[in-house]
């Protein structure tokens, strides 16, 4: 399978059976013990990027990236802390959600935009570019070439996460989980930490701060790397 299929498939699952699995896990209402297990594991992660964005306290002053927004569970938060966000997914079905939800919950949207874009389309310059579980639908030879756009786009600083392979073999008993049924075919790809690091620097990029957030159903390496 060639890495276009690879893309065309993904798209096609977060249009259908990915996008009504994966906008339920990313909200609110009833969802099973699993899905709650991932719901909270994903939280974390983007909670564990707020704090450090919060943290800096100048959000309100920086322009980011957010590529593969999902339903918004990042973007709309930093809009709401005042950031100017350029959010843009693959899919369209979560693009239509971000956006949908953005406008329940921000009293004005004219801080964050949203659009339907593959992140190899992306262009422009973005103070930070944020890249969230995204990485599990690249392939590892795909990944280096991803990386070094998103670092192309970033002025000052990259923030990634992906699926760590050290938990490969959890992850692998456990990868019917995150893709059921008919979207199975949907691979889930895992990235050793090294290599990460290793096209990160090979971009002129430095690690600055990183975490983990390790569920029983839910891996990520977090990795914030800064432009050196
Ligand atoms: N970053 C969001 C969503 C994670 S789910 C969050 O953490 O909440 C993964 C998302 O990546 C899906 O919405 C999927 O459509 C998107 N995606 C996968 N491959 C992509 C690509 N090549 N370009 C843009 N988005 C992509």
């Amino acid at each position: 399978m060639n890495a276009t299929d690879d893309k065309t498939i993904v798209q096609d699952y977060f249009n259908s059976t990915g996008f009504d699995r994966w906008r339920r896990i990313y909200g609110d209402g009833e969802v099973n013990k699993v899905q709650r297990d991932i719901r909270e594991g994903h939280k974390q992660t983007v909670d564990t990027v707020l704090s450090w964005l919060t943290f800096d306290g100048n959000l309100s002053k920086l322009s980011i990236c957010d590529a593969g927004c999902g339903v918004g569970s990042l973007s709309i938060p930093l809009a709401q802390a005042g950031a100017k966000v350029y959010a843009s997914d693959i899919s369209e079905k979560m693009v239509g959600e971000a956006k949908e939800r953005a406008e329940a919950v921000l009293a004005n949207t004219d801080n964050v935009t949203f659009a339907v874009q593959d992140l190899e389309g992306l262009s422009g310059r973005y103070h930070t570019v944020i890249c969230l579980d995204v990485l599990i639908h690249y392939p590892q030879d795909k990944a280096a070439e991803m990386i070094a756009h998103l670092t192309s786009l970033a002025e000052s600083r990259l923030i990634l996460s992906f699926a760590p392979h050290t938990f490969a073999l959890c992850l692998l008993k456990k990868i019917g989980s995150f893709f059921p049924g008919p979207s199975k075919a949907t691979r889930a790809y895992l990235h050793r930490e090294a290599d990460v690091v290793e096209i990160l620097e090979t971009c002129g990029f430095s690690v600055q701060r990183s975490a983990m957030t390790r569920t029983r159903f839910y891996f990520s390496r977090i990795l914030e790397a800064t432009r050196k």
